[in-house]
């Protein structure tokens, strides 16, 4: 485990940044274009062979938000830090990620030495992630920086890019998960006056206020902006600073949605995700990680109803498995995150046929300096539990 070192708080010297955009690799293999008229009804008896094939050096991880045709083959279901982490405690070589490109990062931040790190398709991006770019981030330190005697504790979402998270490493803060980000920010507080948040400004708005932080001690980022649009008397007033960023699936949910659902399906619960925004949060029942939402609904009663704030795939699964509870999503209209959607079993196929034939294609490799510094800002988390 690396040492933990307590670097660049912005009451003291601040480090030079070395972090570098991870580099992706392409491989040579068989052409992608051609298994695009691979038949669809081929398409799971040959998966299902490479999978067999390839036997326990093969591990293919499935995000809760893939789709069934991709997750069907998943040996791991989960959230992307439970993934990482079984990934890594397992002795497969190949880590096959069906999610989006944060993640499979995470992977290889966590991975095992000797461990390959794969996503099937490199244009499986975040939108949320991509929002706090390394560059941004910098200059709104050295902005924070520039105001002067802030004590400011940097704190990122696991949805964010491993620059980010290393970034969080070097200067003395932790990763957050939709699951543990007040425990996180408790410790925080701890360390600091007050926390920069990225890039999530919604997750850090309802875990704050639901710690009794009031909305008014709470300011937002805008890095188009000098200051990121503030001044720096509501910088000093501020004990959160909300990176203004989001999730283009969970923000589409409104507060008419709730209403609407109260409207139609009297005694229906409504759950949100916590990357929803505050007055849909506020006006939901419950509040839960994707994790936390699958386990609140499968240890409900029969008989019970649900309208759900995440994203679609999950939901329409939870829908067909937990046939005996009513589960619906929350907006009428279809939430699938078009990223995460990206993963087609085209994909899958070419990644595994490659891997048959000795080739690694799209390898997620996070450079060594960045891998170390995000890897103390996962450990931190880690250890808090
Ligand atoms: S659901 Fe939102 S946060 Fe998750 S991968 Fe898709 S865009 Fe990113």
């Amino acid at each position: 485990m690396p040492q933990l070192i307590e670097l660049g708080r912005l009451t003291s010297q601040a480090q030079p940044s070395t972090l570098r955009v991870p580099e992706m690799e392409k491989g040579v293999g068989c052409d992608f274009s051609s298994y695009l008229l691979v038949p669809d009804t081929s398409l799971d008896e040959r998966i299902g062979a490479a999978v067999q094939k390839l036997g326990s050096d093969l591990v293919i991880l499935g995000h809760h938000y893939q789709r069934d045709e991709v997750i069907r083959f998943a040996r791991f279901r989960g959230d992307s830090l439970k993934l990482a982490q079984q990934a890594a405690e397992c002795d497969a070589k190949y880590i096959v990620f069906c999610g989006v490109h944060f993640m499979a990062e995470s992977a290889d931040v966590l991975r095992r030495l000797g461990q390959v790190v794969i996503l099937p398709d490199l244009n499986a991006g975040c939108s949320m992630a991509d929002m706090a770019e390394i560059g941004q981030v910098e200059t709104c330190w050295a902005e924070l920086e520039a105001v002067g005697g802030l004590d400011v504790v940097p704190v990122t979402y696991m949805n964010s890019t491993a620059a980010i998270k290393a970034f969080t490493g070097l200067h003395g803060g932790s990763v957050v998960t939709s699951s543990n980000a007040a425990r996180v920010l408790q410790w925080a507080f701890t360390e600091g006056q007050r926390v920069l948040f990225l890039p999530d400004e919604h997750l850090g708005r309802n875990t704050a206020y639901s710690m009794g932080i009031p909305l008014d001690e709470m300011i937002v980022w805008d890095p188009e902006q000098e200051l990121g649009g503030n001044t720096e008397l509501s910088i000093r007033r501020a004990k959160m600073i909300l990176w203004k960023g989001y999730c283009s699936v969970h923000q589409r949910f409104l507060p008419e949605h709730v209403d609407r659902v109260r409207a139609e399906h009297p005694g229906m619960r409504v759950i949100v995700h916590p990357e929803c925004r505050f007055e849909v949060v506020q006006k939901a029942d419950d509040t839960g990680s994707t994790e936390g939402i699958l386990k609140k609904i499968t240890a409900a009663p029969p008989g019970s109803s649900w309208a759900v704030g995440t994203e679609v795939h999950l939901v329409n699964r939870l829908a067909k498995t937990l046939t005996d509870r009513t589960v619906i999503s929350l907006d009428p209209h279809v939430c699938v995150c078009t990223t995460m959607f990206r993963i087609t079993p085209q994909h899958l196929l070419w990644t595994l046929d490659n891997l048959l034939e000795g080739t690694v294609v799209n390898r997620i490799s996070v450079p060594e300096n960045e891998r170390r510094w995000a890897r103390v800002a996962l450990d931190r988390m880690l250890q808090l539990g």
